[in-house]
């Protein structure tokens, strides 16, 4: 996913010959959402270790060469290539040591080695790094045999890195093994891009938030608290509003409140035949929203667009369809706008399953799986129980999506079905 060179209007977007808002495959959702990402650009410094996570908001250039000086890549004998015979054993006076962190200060001259331990610097005479395993030392001199070559086991300064090369391109996503690099040419503060702004609340008159008692036919809201969970992993700065009653005065105002308090507006319900009536004429008249049933199981509602200058998902109510639509439409998007470039596909590979599983042609379903490995080592994936949307055990036993396509019909026990994995990313 690419953030687009410009951007379009939904209007066009809507218009296209093939645009069916009731029976949107997932890729073309995918696609039109894409093309109206356009990337935060605010940034701010902070020091390396707060920038665990963020986005690196310009290159980082390396100010030093990695490593420093040229180094031996083992414990051995630094010599003069040119000491060396090519048919008989030499030897050589050992002067010294070199050690990493304290090199060999002297001078070396013909017929000389020095004692040399892994990373410590070269002593500049010398061109070729002997092992010790290839040395015999006694009474201060070191007896070394035939077929070294010229050069071998050093490291050469800048081989890593170069003086002024690029070490880690904007658009990158900090790990630890990006904190470590950066730490590892000496710079402790990098520019990264704000945290992305987001907004979300529940919407339904049958919600209670914890800490309050559910009345007859009421339910406690779970989805405001995977909301949160899922957008604090993708370090996201949150904005709770709580639930908003199934009532338009109070959902407009919400709307309101949060497009202008954040870059990103998330809601829960709401989108579904029926109660997406108000709810469409309403954001027509705050902003430009697109209400689909995408072809997918479970998450079909959902409604996207924008309102003022803020991005709107409308997700779907029942609570896997939350998880599932959050991570096919919204993740890849939250990254985009966060400023994170490329961001890349998450990875699918195939695997054999190791139950039936039903399924019906005609939308892309997202199964909860488990993937497990038998006594042998082989990988395979089995369903979790019912695949009810209303099932968030189903997500909680889960640890890979089982990613079936729209033509797919049923699958026979042991046919390889795709995954995606959810450890890392869920
Ligand atoms: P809706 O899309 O609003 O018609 O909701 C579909 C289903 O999801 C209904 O059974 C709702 O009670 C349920 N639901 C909606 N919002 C939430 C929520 N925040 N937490 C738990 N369940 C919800
Ligand atoms: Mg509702």
């Amino acid at each position: 996913m690419t953030p687009p060179a410009s951007t379009p209007t939904l209007r066009d977007a809507s218009c296209a010959d093939d645009y069916d808002p009731n029976s949107m495959p997932v890729d073309k959702a995918r696609a039109l959402i894409t093309r109206f990402l356009t990337p935060l650009t605010s940034t701010e410094r902070v020091p390396v270790r707060s920038a665990l996570g963020r986005v690196l908001a310009e290159d980082v250039i390396s100010p030093i060469n990695v490593p420093a000086h040229d180094n031996s890549a083992m414990d051995g004998y630094a010599v003069r290539f040119a000491d060396l015979k090519s048919a008989v054993d030499v030897s050589l006076t050992v002067v010294g040591s070199s050690f990493a962190g304290k090199p060999y200060v002297g001078k070396m001259q013909a017929d000389e080695a020095v004692r040399i331990m892994t990373g410590a610097v070269m002593p500049p005479e010398a061109d070729t790094i002997v092992m010790q395993e290839h040395a015999q030392v006694e009474n201060g001199h070191v007896t070394i045999g035939i077929g070294h070559r010229k050069n071998q086991n050093l490291r050469r300064a800048g081989e890593d890195l170069a003086i002024g090369q690029i070490a880690l391109k904007r658009g990158l996503p900090l790990r630890p093994a990006e904190i470590g690099l950066i730490s590892s040419i000496g710079i402790g503060e990098v520019t990264v891009f704000r945290k992305l702004r987001v907004a979300f609340f529940s919407t339904g008159d049958e919600l209670v938030s914890i800490g309050s008692i559910p009345g007859e036919g009421q339910i406690f809201d779970s989805n405001r608290y995977t909301i949160h969970g899922m957008l604090t992993r993708l370090n996201c700065e949150v904005i709770d509003m709580g639930v908003v009653r199934d009532d338009p005065a109070l959902i407009e105002a919400a709307f309101a409140t949060a497009a202008a308090n954040a870059d990103v507006v998330i809601t829960s319900g709401g989108v579904s035949v029926g109660e997406a009536d108000f709810v469409r004429d309403m954001l027509n008249k705050l902003g430009e929203v697109l209400f689909w049933k995408i072809a997918m199981k479970p998450g079909r509602p959902l409604a996207y667009g924008k309102i003022g200058g803020a991005h709107f998902f409308g997700l779907p109510g029942n609570p896997v369809s939350v998880m599932v639509t959050f991570y096919q439409f919204v993740r890849d998007a939250l990254l985009v706008l966060a400023g994170q470039n490329p961001v890349p596909p998450l990875p699918t590979f195939k695997v054999s399953c190791s139950s039936a599983l039903k399924k019906a042609p005609g939308r892309t379903e997202f199964q909860r799986g488990i993937l497990s490995q038998d006594a042998a080592g082989a990988w395979s994936v089995r369903v979790t129980g019912e695949q009810g949307s209303g099932i968030l055990r189903s997500m909680s036993e889960a640890n890979c999506f089982i990613i079936l396509p729209t033509d797919q019909g049923n699958v026979a026990a042991g046919a390889l079905v795709e995954v995606q994995v959810m450890e890392g990313v869920v």
